[in-house]
């Protein structure tokens, strides 16, 4: 691809647990860019599948329930802070944040008319650039012209160790075993749907970030975007998004 049709758009991909939300939200807030969850968007479709019951094989109900899908992402109320997620109007940030809400999020975003209707509202909010996104296929299916893309990966075990740290500290009893099946479980259905498959872009960036903390990794790519280097190695020029 021409550097030059990129996008002005940061992706970062990666399994569960890996600590993007967190280099995500730093990198937005050192870019002065808005961070988007996409994941945030999955859990919350599932969290309004589960709240109506719907039988998730009766595309026409699920049709119907897409189409008046009412999803409003706001900014974090502190750096640190998960973005908040309105669902009809209604605050469910902490809602969908539990590990059972992680695997009906990976069930429900298996479905093709659940991908298509997210990516379109995804692509939608990005269409002006400036913006961190952060997912599954962001740099694969959603953004594939943004000018950096990057995949974050680490161990399962730290993994399950960082995912028990973050629940804890929310106030979520857990279980260290139970979270590390579901980690491998949800990441073998993550990689293994055929749609959107979780997989590093071409283009990526590849971060192993098992032995790096949080700061670290943002720095490196605070490093990448503001030398003005995209993914493929081309200069890129920063104001014009050229
Ligand atoms: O990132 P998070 O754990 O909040 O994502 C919940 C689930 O949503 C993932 O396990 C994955 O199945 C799905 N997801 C996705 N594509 C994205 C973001 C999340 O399929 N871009």
């Amino acid at each position: 691809m021409n550097y030059q049709e990129r996008q002005k758009v940061v992706t970062i991909d990666g399994p569960s647990g890996v600590g993007k939300s967190t280099v995500s939200r730093k990198v937005a807030t050192g870019l002065g860019w808005t961070y988007l969850d996409t994941g945030a968007m999955y859990r919350a479709v599932g969290l309004q599948c589960k709240q109506t019951g719907i039988d998730l094989k009766n595309a026409a109900a699920l049709a119907e329930l897409l189409d008046k899908l009412d999803i409003h992402l706001l900014p974090p109320l502190q750096e640190d802070s998960d973005v908040r997620v309105l669902l009809a109007g209604k605050e469910v940030s902490e809602a969908i944040r539990t590990p059972e809400m992680g695997m009906i999020a990976s069930r429900v975003s298996a479905i093709p008319a659940v991908r298509a209707k997210l990516t379109a509202l995804q692509q939608a909010m990005g269409k002006n650039g400036k913006i961190v996104a952060e997912g599954r296929d962001t740099g694969t299916v959603v953004f594939p012209k943004a000018a950096w893309k990057f995949y974050l990966d680490a161990s399962p075990k730290e993994r399950c160790r960082r995912r028990v740290e973050q629940l804890r500290a929310k106030g979520q009893q857990v279980a260290p075993e139970e979270i590390l099946a579901q980690i491998i479980e949800r990441d073998q259905h993550d990689r293994e749907r055929s749609i959107a498959p979780l997989r590093m872009a071409k283009d990526a960036m590849l971060i192993d970030s098992s032995r790096l903390n949080a700061g670290e990794v943002t720095a490196w790519m605070l490093k990448q975007v503001r030398g003005h280097v995209d993914s493929l190695g081309n200069v890129l020029d920063a104001d014009n998004n050229k």
